[in-house]
Order: structure tokens, then sequence, then C-alpha cells
């Protein structure tokens, strides 16, 4: 019996009670470890430790890799927004099976390879308004960390080296000192045949077997190994996250993020790597909150080359469509409901945006200049609605009735400057989190644009209302639409 203290009761201290209180309402978030919604408590006061599984650098990253990666930017800008400092990690992969087989395949070294992946991922990231985290470590930079990892797992007993030379995770020795394995993807062992090993990174629930830590060195990894105590070879994928959110974030801490399909294997053996290790205090746990977000369907179906519904960011860019508009539609959606992506979805985010957008750029005329402390309607529905898991449908939904509003005292000319200063403050404040910012400024005009405007003045001013709309025809034909403002027309590109 190893008797090792890392599989201890998770608990709320009465310290950690009093700071949900006296940060006002709680911020509540589910767990998939007890699955439920529970009051988010960090272990240290105000700090918040926050892991994200990121991309592999094998080829550029579709939208459903977005989708969670822009979950987590807004988890990490809405615990900001509540007044916790975040340390936000995330990974770079780039060493895995997948990773191996276009290295061969495309006799490209792995760091020219993964570099140019990186690089697209890193603009891709940026185009969508994602706050880059904090730390960014890649796989192979951790290579003795990885290896330490694994030496004190052979020590205390629950790894091992096959004939086969790779190093492998004994699923027995682990539970028979009292550990659970299958806790976070709820498996139930009575009911399974368990395997006797797997060395693949990527496995069924089905086939739970021991899985590999370290990846003996074959003929195919060409040039991709390193040396270690078992000779050389790789570290397998689940191993890397243990040892890189440890080594960063200490080896207990608060929030650790992915996609649904990361539940099982990768979170779940790297719970039991982690805590395996026992590197955690007596009563800790590796990870306090997991957190999965559901996955992004295109036109209801699973994304799948073959199948011709698998959009990379630059697809949709090259479609005409902008990172913002994008963005705003990946946050439309509850982080647990599984999102189903449309190009009808898309043009109906474009709209809902301008109409944003347009209210916005109103206020800021009526404003001119002048500055405000938020007014507190529009910030408090939104922090009800997110303290609630996330409630981002709440969330908009109190968004459009303040638009609605500030629209309806525009029109009737019952805003003052300094109240619509305050309402844009409100707008720019809930924005910290939802990570829009503002449009690009507008182009301008060419000068055959702005001289058929005037004439369309001219043409109105002596009630010629057909030449009128002609030149609006006009100007839509060369990509302007026309705005008729209390201040006089704008033209604005469509
Ligand atoms: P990968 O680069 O394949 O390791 O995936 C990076 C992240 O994207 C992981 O957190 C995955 O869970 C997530 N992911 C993969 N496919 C989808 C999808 N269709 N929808 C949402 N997230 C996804
Ligand atoms: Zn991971």
């Amino acid at each position: 019996m190893l008797g090792f203290s890392g599989c201890g009761l998770d608990f709320i201290s009465i310290r950690d009670s009093f700071r949900v209180q006296s940060l006002g309402m709680s911020f509540r978030l589910f767990n998939t470890l007890s699955r439920s919604v529970e009051p988010f408590v960090p272990l240290t006061p105000h700090h918040v430790g926050m892991y994200c599984c990121g991309p592999t650098v094998h080829n550029f990253a579709h939208i459903g890799n977005f989708r969670t990666f822009i979950f987590a930017d807004l988890l990490r800008r809405y615990l900001t927004f509540r007044g916790f400092e975040v340390q936000h990690v995330m990974n770079i992969t780039d060493v895995e099976d997948k990773i191996i087989k276009a290295v061969r395949l495309t006799g490209r070294t792995l760091a020219d390879f993964t570099g140019e992946y990186e690089r697209a991922f890193l603009e891709d990231f940026d185009a969508l308004h994602c706050l880059r985290p904090h730390k960014l470590p890649r796989a192979t930079e951790f290579v003795g960390d990885i290896v330490a990892l694994i030496e004190r797992l052979i020590e205390r007993g629950i790894a091992y080296q096959a004939p086969d030379r790779s190093v492998y995770f004994s699923i027995d020795k682990y539970r028979g000192c009292g550990c659970r394995y299958g806790q976070l993807a709820n498996l139930n062992f009575e009911e399974m045949r368990v395997g006797e090993r797997v060395s693949s990174d990527e496995y069924a629930k089905e086939s739970v077997a021991d899985f590999a830590l370290w990846k003996a060195r074959v003929a195919d990894d060409g040039d991709v190994f390193w040396p270690s105590p078992w000779g050389d070879g790789r570290p397998g994928w689940h191993i890397e996250c243990s040892a890189m959110s440890m080594k960063i974030l200490g080896s207990s801490f608060d929030l650790h993020l992915g996609g649904e399909d990361l539940i099982f294997p990768h979170h779940e053996d790297e719970i039991a790597q982690s805590e395996g290790a026992s590197l955690q205090q007596p009563g800790q746990r590796f990870v306090k909150h997991w957190v999965h977000g559901a996955h992004l369907l295109v036109e209801g179906q699973k994304m799948a080359k073959s199948l011709g519904n698998y959009f990379t960011l630059r697809d949709l860019l090259t479609k005409g469509f902008s990172g913002r508009e994008i963005r705003y539609l990946l946050i439309s959606a509850h982080y647990r409901a599984s999102f189903n992506f449309t190009f009808e979805g898309l043009h109906g985010a474009r709209t809902a945006l301008g109409h944003i957008d347009e209210l916005n750029l109103k206020l800021t005329e009526l404003a001119a200049g002048l500055t405000a402390s938020p007014t507190p309607e529009l910030p408090a529905h939104f922090t009800e609605a997110m303290d609630d898991d996330l409630n981002v449908s709440k969330a908009w939904g109190a968004v459009f009735n303040w638009v609605h509003e500030q629209n309806r005292k525009l029109a009737a000319e019952t805003l003052t400057p300094i109240e619509a200063a305050s309402a844009l403050a409100a707008w720019n404040h809930v924005d910290q989190v939802f990570g829009l910012g503002h449009p690009p400024a507008s182009e301008e005009a060419p000068a055959e644009v702005t001289a058929l405007l005037e004439e369309r003045q001219l043409a109105r001013q002596s009630k010629n209302f057909a030449r009128s709309d002609t030149i609006r025809g006009e100007l839509k034909s060369k990509g302007w639409a026309i705005e008729d403002t209390p201040k006089g027309p704008r033209l604005k590109k469509i």
C-alpha cells in the first residue's frame, strides 16, 4: 500500500466561503467532477490558476477548436471582471502521434513544421480577440519535467516499463491504492473489461487500459526522440499536460478547461498521473474545478473534411467575415450546449453586431467627447446572468433590452450628452468580457462617392425624390449605404 494522499476530499474552508459572500453574489460554475454547478472558490483568495489544453499544432485550427478557446477567453475575462487575478496557461502540443506522422510524411523537421502552425494559430487567436495566455508552454521544452514526473510514478510503483520498452501507467496499481480512476468520465469498472495496454494517445472508454507515459523510439519516429532513463523515446500526450500545468501553476490549481472530447481519456489520465504522483497537500486535489465546453457542429453535423463542412478560421475570413463577427457568433450560446454553426447564423451575427455598433456610434456622436461613469443597470443585469454559470443567453437578453431602450430614448431625443456618455461607458464595461471591441474605423469614402452624396442632398432639397432614390441605388452598387441621422446623412461601407 503506497498510502498517498492525492485522492483526498475537496472542501470549502470558512475563509473561502466568506470570500464567496464578500465578492457579492457568488460566481457559480459547473464542475464536471461533481456534475453540478458550484460556487467558484479559488484555492488562494483573489487568485486563479487556469489551465486550458491548447492546440495540437499539426494543421490550421478549425472553428470548433476556436469555440473552445474563445470560451476559455470568455471565462478568463469574466473572472478578471469579477475581481480575480487570473494566471492563464495554455500549452502548445508540439509533439504527439499526429504530429510525428505529419513530420514523417512531409520530411520537415519537427520545429519547422510545428512552428508554422503555431504562428498561424496565434494569428487566428488574435483575430478572434482572444487575450494571449500569460504562459504558452510547448511540450518539447518540458521534456525534463516530464521525465522527472514519470520517474516519480515509477518510484511509487504505479508506472512500469513494458517489454516494448515504453513506460505505462498502471491502472490496477493506482486503483489498488484507493484512488478512483474514471471519476471525471464516470466509468463503471464493474461493467467493463479492462484491456492490457494501449500505446496510442487517444482511445475509447470501452478500451480503458494502461496508457503510455513514455513511448520508446521506433523507426517511424525518425529524428523525433529524447534520451531518458528508459532509452530514447518521446512523451505521451497526457503526461505533457500534467507536467506543464503542475510546473507552472503548482501541483494543485483552480481551473482546468478543454473541449468535452478531452474528458476521456486525456483529462482522466491527467488526474491519474498528477494525483498518482501525490505532490498535492493533504486534502487537496490536482484540479479543483474541471470545466468542459460542448462541441460545435456545422449545419447539424460533426465537422469532417469529407462532408465539406470543415472550416478553419481562415476559410471564414476569406469568405469576408470578420474575427469579431465569428467571435460574436461563438459566444452567443451557452458553453455547455452544443452549438450548430450555420452561415445563416453568421449573417445573423453580423446584423446583431451591426445594431450594437450603430447604437454606439450614435451614442458617441451625442456624447461628443464627454466621459462619464457607467450606468449601473446593464452591468448589474449582465453580472447576475454571467454569475449563473456564464449564462450568456440571459446576458445577451439584457444587452438587447438595453439597446432597445437606448434607441427608444435617442428616437425620442430624451437622452442628454452626459447620459449618452454613461450608456457608452456601460457597454464598454461589459464588453471587457465579450471582447468585441469597436469596428475598425470606417473607410474614407472616395471623392466620387461624397460627390454623389452632395448631389443627393441637393435633389432632396429640391424635392426631386426620384433622383435622390436613384443616387441611393448608385451608391449601393458602389458599396456604400446612406444613413439619415439627426446630424445629416452619413455614408457607411456595406
Ligand atoms: P486539438 O488541437 O485537437 O487538441 O483540440 C484543441 C481543442 O479544441 C481541445 O480543447 C478540443 O476539445 C477542442 N475541440 C476539438 N474539436 C472541437 C469541436 N468540434 N467543437 C469544440 N471544441 C473542439
Ligand atoms: Zn491537455
